[in-house]
């Protein structure tokens, strides 16, 4: 992700990265139909008093129920006499005021009362929610009735009584938000950092529901406009002889048979109105949902879309190994722009083998790990290139089936955070027993029992006990033996391990190491390891693969790598190891930040970096070649054993 943080930072081109909320929203056709229908309706009535209209209350007995086109009336006139046209224009204005009033107050009212309780919790909570339910409780339109009759007819007080019955609905919706909010780890930072309860409130908790409150805001306007044309239709909103389209509705009925065009016309108005709102409510909800933003308004299909032709096996290369990558290409289409998050990757694992992946945050090791079973997000992402070789099947072009047999089968994962993987509300138990009976046709009892067993193999203490315990009742150790279990549910030929010790403690990430160790050594399981941090690598892997900006840079058994690497960028990560025992040695960070995906430089996407950086590095493809040893690099002036980079902090 820093990558496109950075572009983002650079400033130039942030236009063209991501499209605009209002270009998203007009993608949508039919939210951009209700938008121009929209506007177009209410420029018209703000352009009332300027329109050359007749007065619309100025009655004219003997000209009544004049039709359509009519002389002088282009929309005809009512029981009275009165030029439809100039109050189905003026009714609209008063109908979109009141209707926009009354759900403005009910938002704001609804979400302060949502946020009040949600955020106090206890007492206040139950009162606030009590009262909430209560005018839940009663039908809808009789209680805004019953509003009525207690303030009398009128239209200020139609909207007042729309407004009230539609507070709960706000209410309940942010109440609902806010209660997961308020206990979330930010808002505990806010109150340590001395905030006062309100000002949590406004700067922390408000904006993460505000989405919902427009969301609930453009969907219910249609409504509520429908209900304040609904009380004047019945006589409890506008007083005649000012028209609004309920009203108008009203008063066309007296006459349906012998003119249907008196009610007809507030009626499509109406239809016109609540339709257009309703589909830019459904645009705005689509672009406002933060999933949906970084690209087309879809969702990702359950396989990453690959663009590149199946070739035939090349009996030259790998048999030997369980996984065979080559050339792996995989982009992602953010906006105008195209992030190559993987430009052109070659990796091999043998059987019992396990290969370290290694590079700075946002290097691709992610992307390459979840491109191997389609698992990358599809859109924004594509796979452009390569052959992903899996025991002689190339997984790029199998059937969807055979891909969601060998997912969670023959090929797991084990990602970083198990918190955020397992399941919160199944117990550890139910979740192994699901992922075992995923793939394999057995009782449930008999899951269980294997279950167990899987447990005891990650060296869990007390497996019986521990199977129904939820993931936050177990320690950060614990949940990660968890998802290894269940990725050792299916006897996996392949292991891939994404980061699975970045959020544990050095001895907890000591065990899980050894255990993962253990375990290949034990079943001959191939294992991908990702890290970013070289003596994790050192610990478990048996050749290491260093990725920059895409691209592997170089490889090799991972003993020879770390005492000697070949290229610069290898030797600077090595070096930002801290060995115990040495306080005085110079941690070397490595200086500037890799290059944004989207604007790959030519030549060695490190030169910008790199002290040994001649002009030649900056020229055209530079090769993956061998070093000395089993060392591959791509690199044109790679280190000598031994050699050392001049100081680079
Ligand atoms: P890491 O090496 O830290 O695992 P990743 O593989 O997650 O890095 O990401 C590699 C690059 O891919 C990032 O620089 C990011 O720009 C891009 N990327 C990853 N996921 C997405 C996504 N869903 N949409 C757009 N770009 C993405
Ligand atoms: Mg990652």
């Amino acid at each position: 992700m820093s990558a496109v943080a950075d572009t983002l930072e650079s400033g130039h081109g942030r236009s063209t990265e991501r499209p605009s909320p209002l270009s998203l929203l007009l993608n949508n056709r039919l939210a951009a139909f209700g938008l121009a229908v929209l506007t177009l309706v209410i420029l018209v009535a703000l352009a009332a008093p300027i329109l050359p209209l007749a007065d619309p209350n100025a009655t004219d007995p003997a000209g009544r129920l004049a039709g359509p086109l009519s002389n002088g009336h282009l929309l005809g006139t009512d029981a009275l006499g009165r030029d439809m046209l100039s109050r189905l224009i003026w009714g609209t204005r008063v109908s979109l005021a009141v209707g926009l009033s009354a759900s403005l107050i009910a938002a704001v009212l609804g979400s302060a009362i949502g946020l009040v309780a949600g955020y106090a919790g206890g007492r206040t909570d139950q009162i606030l929610m009590r009262v909430i339910d209560l005018m839940m409780a009663f039908p809808y339109i009789l209680l805004a009735l019953a509003i009525v009759a207690i303030l009398g007819p009128g239209l200020v007080n139609a909207l007042y009584a729309i407004a009230i019955v539609n507070v709960p609905f706000f209410a309940r919706n942010i109440r609902g938000l806010t209660v997961g909010l308020a206990r979330r780890d930010f808002v505990d930072a806010a109150r340590l950092s001395g905030k006062s309860n309100l000002r949590i409130i406004v700067s922390e908790v408000l904006p993460n529901v505000l989405p919902t409150i427009v969301i609930t805001l453009s969907t219910t306007i249609g409504w509520m406009i429908l209900e304040t044309a609904g009380l004047s239709f019945l006589g409890l909103g506008a007083q005649p002889p000012q028209a609004d389209l309920g009203s108008m509705l009203g008063e066309g009925r007296k006459v349906l048979f012998t003119a249907p065009f008196v009610s007809l016309v507030p009626g499509l108005m109406i239809f016109l109105i609540v339709l257009s709102i309703n589909l830019l409510g459904d645009g705005i909800r689509d672009v406002l949902d933060p999933r949906l933003k970084s690209g087309a308004l879809a969702r990702p299909s359950a396989r990453t879309s690959v663009d590149s032709r199946p070739r035939t096996a090349n009996p030259d290369r790998g048999g030997s190994g369980v996984l065979d990558v080559e050339n792996l290409q995989t982009e992602f289409s953010v906006g105008r722009s195209v992030h190559r998050a993987v430009g052109g990757v070659d990796l091999t694992i043998a059987a019992g083998e396990c290969l370290g992946l290694i590079g700075e945050s946002g290097s691709g090791k992610s992307v390459t790990a979840m491109s191997l079973t389609g698992l990358v997000p599809s859109p924004p992402g594509h796979i452009v290139g390569g052959r992903v070789g899996f025991e002689g099947e190339d997984l790029l072009h199998v059937s969807d089936a055979r891909l969601r047999a060998l997912r969670g089968g023959a090929i797991a994962y084990v990602f970083q955070d198990p918190l955020a993987t397992l399941h919160p509300l199944m117990t550890a138990g139910d979740q192994l027993v699901e992922a075992i009976r995923a793939h394999q046709a057995v009782t449930a009892s008999e899951a269980r029992t294997r279950a167990v067993a899987l447990m005891r193999q990650v060296r869990i203490p007390n497996p019986e006990t521990r199977m129904h315990a939820y993931p936050h009742e177990l320690s950060g150790g614990l949940r990660q033996r968890v998802s290894i279990a269940m990725a050792l549910a299916n006897d996996p030929k392949l292991i891939v391990a994404d980061e699975p010790t970045t959020a544990l403690d050095v001895t907890v990430q000591a065990q899980v190491l050894k255990l993962l160790g253990d375990l290949r050594r034990e079943r001959g399981t191939a294992v991908l390891f990702i890290t970013h941090d070289f003596g994790v690598i050192s610990e478990i892997a048996d050749r290491v693969a260093v990725m920059y900006a895409g691209r592997i840079v170089e490889t090799g058994p991972t003993a020879e790598v770390m005492a000697d690497p070949a290229h610069p960028y290898t030797r600077m990560l090595v070096d930002c190891v801290p060995v115990m025992g040495e306080p005085d040695r110079r941690l070397a960070a490595i200086r500037g930040r890799p290059p944004a995906v989207d604007r790959l430089p030519d030549g060695c996407a490190f030169a910008d970096r790199c002290p040994r950086a001649k002009t030649d590095c900056r020229r055209g493809e530079i090769p993956m070649r061998s070093k000395r040893g089993a060392i591959e690099a791509r690199c044109l002036h790679p280190l000598t054993p031994g050699e050392r980079l001049e100081t680079h902090a």
